[in-house]
């Protein structure tokens, strides 16, 4: 169905229960308050002018109006377009550009960051752009004001107009391995895909969902704040950025049921001075996502934190995003060494990278998905689209994997990451991990570069625990030896202050990559 007349019957059904807490500005919203919000801001866009189809940006920290945005948006058929609040004046020129975006929500400064100024510096290029409505700020009323001039029967009957299949979202990836493109999704991709993902970590109408992860990701929109809705469950928003005392003092006041984050925003809110004096009995499960989860940090989020039922998920924005998660009653082992099992109504494979064969389980390599999930396309990009989504409608997601006898997911690695040395196939991560345990090595990439000999060589880039001890190449070469097979053994190292990162905070390895060509 549409994400509309979804939010619709949670209205109706728990019309008094809460749909949304914003902690930091200290407003409450009930279903039937949250629905006249939402329906105020969709009768304000059309007010203005916007129709069926606009791109509407947001570009904002995490905030109500975020989430009114998002299902206002949805409600009138326009697209959103997520933009990340950490983008500079470039990238925002070039979403706003690439996407269309005539319509443009956004933050007035938060931090470091003055959107207002970034924004005034770009708008002389980007023609397409006609008004900015500045959150808390006249710009916003003028369109809570707008709505005046639309009646309910008129957005109703715009909204009996749309489709499930019809676009509602524009979502850039993350640009980790070259410039981020943006996956068009529909209604019916990511109501969907929050809905099964909330399923699965058993979300009713009694849970109260912390996200102190960012809403333009689909992590918060998709995961957090669609899983929530479409049980009736309440978003709970600590805070405009990610704070880690916000988080646990709103999981505390607000009695969460539920807490999201990456991996490092558990460890920091694990290392704080004040941890234990925070309550937090209320909590029984939560996400971890986006990276690989590290064992000692799952298990102490397990038994410090409430979160016994804690699942991991493996997706990407391509594909709504979640395409396999980790169940509630899962051990240990499953939980932290895979990535989980596959969605329900989605479909995945592995294949031969080269010959597009399909490989058996227990053998590595390109994972492919199938199903509801799949992106309609690249926006403006049927080129791109056709190189990842073939005939069949397999999305060939460029991760390798293999599939356990179990039906539980590990990921080996990107194909784009994987060296041939030799003829034979290395995968960084693993590398990489083994690495991660060398007592100078604090942090560590691993790609190939070229070489006349083997084709590619293996080059280590270190960051060290203590720059004036950095580990030499013997040091590292006699340290793999005694573990890795020979071919697998770096014969190249760097030392480094730190890696090229993109603004979601993966390392680019296309850059090491270049940067170490010779
Ligand atoms: P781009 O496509 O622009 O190069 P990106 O692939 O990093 O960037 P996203 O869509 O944000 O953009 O990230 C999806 C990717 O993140 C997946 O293809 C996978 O490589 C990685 N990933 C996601 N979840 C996990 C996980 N649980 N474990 C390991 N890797 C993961
Ligand atoms: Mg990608």
């Amino acid at each position: 169905d549409t994400i509309g007349r979804n939010l619709d019957r949670a209205i109706a059904a728990y019309p008094q229960r809460e749909a949304l807490v914003d902690v930091a500005a200290g407003t409450r919203w009930t279903y039937a308050e949250f629905g006249a919000a939402v329906g105020q801001v969709a009768r304000g866009l059309l007010g203005t002018g916007v129709v069926k189809g606009d791109r509407v940006g947001i570009w904002a920290v995490n905030c109500a109006e975020w989430v009114l945005v998002q299902y206002a948006t949805a409600r009138i058929g326009a697209i959103m377009v997520n933009i990340n609040p950490a983008y500079r004046a470039h990238e925002l020129a070039y979403v706003l550009d690439q996407a269309g975006v005539s319509v443009l929500v956004a933050s007035q400064a938060h931090k470091s960051s003055d959107y207002r100024a970034l924004v005034d510096r770009v708008r002389p290029d980007c023609p397409g752009l006609r008004a900015v409505h500045y959150i808390g700020d006249g710009s916003w009323d003028v369109l809570l004001e707008a709505a005046h001039r639309v009646t309910d029967a008129q957005l109703a009957a715009c909204e009996a107009e749309l489709s499930c299949d019809d676009p509602v979202n524009i979502q850039y990836t993350s640009g980790t391995t070259g410039f981020p493109k943006g996956a068009t999704l529909s209604h019916h991709n990511i109501l969907n895909n929050g809905y099964f993902v909330g399923e699965l970590v058993g979300y009713t109408e009694r849970d109260r969902v912390c996200l102190p992860v960012p809403f333009y990701h689909c992590f918060g929109m998709v995961m957090g704040n669609l899983a929530a809705t479409s049980h009736g469950a309440c978003i709970v928003v600590p805070a405009p950025s990610f704070d880690p005392a916000a988080t646990l003092r709103a999981v505390q006041e607000e009695r969460c049921t539920s807490l999201y984050g990456v991996p490092t925003m558990f460890i920091a809110e694990l290392g704080l001075a004040d941890f234990s004096s925070y309550d937090l009995s209320s909590l029984r499960t939560g996400i971890m996502a986006g990276s690989p989860c590290p064992v000692e940090v799952m298990k102490r989020v397990v038994a410090e934190m409430h979160m016994a039922e804690v699942s991991i998920c493996y997706g990407m924005t391509e594909t709504s995003p979640v395409s396999t998660q980790t169940r509630r009653d899962d051990d240990l082992e499953r939980r932290t060494g895979t990535v989980g099992r596959v969605l329900p109504h989605v479909e995945i494979k592995v294949v031969d990278p080269v010959t597009g064969v399909t490989l058996p389980r227990g053998e590595a390599g390109e994972l492919c998905t199938r199903g509801y999930s799949v992106m309609l396309g690249y926006w403006n990009e049927p080129g791109r689209t056709a190189e990842v989504i073939d005939a069949g409608r397999w999305m060939h997601t460029g991760d390798l994997a293999v599939i356990r006898p179990d039906d539980y997911v590990q990921i080996v690695g990107r194909i784009k990451d994987m060296i041939i040395r030799g003829g034979e196939n290395v995968y960084p991560r693993e590398i990489e991990e083994f690495l991660y345990g060398h007592p100078k090595i604090s942090d560590v990439q691993v790609v190939g570069v070229p070489d006349e000999r083997y084709g590619e060589e293996i080059l280590v880039c270190v960051v060290p625990r203590d720059p004036r001890d950095a580990p030499t190449l013997d040091e590292v070469v006699s340290y793999c030896r005694e573990r890795l097979a020979h071919y697998k053994i770096p014969r190249r190292l760097r030392i480094m202050d730190s890696f090229p990162m993109t603004v979601s905070g993966k390392v680019r390895k296309v850059e090491l990559r270049e940067r170490y060509q010779d």
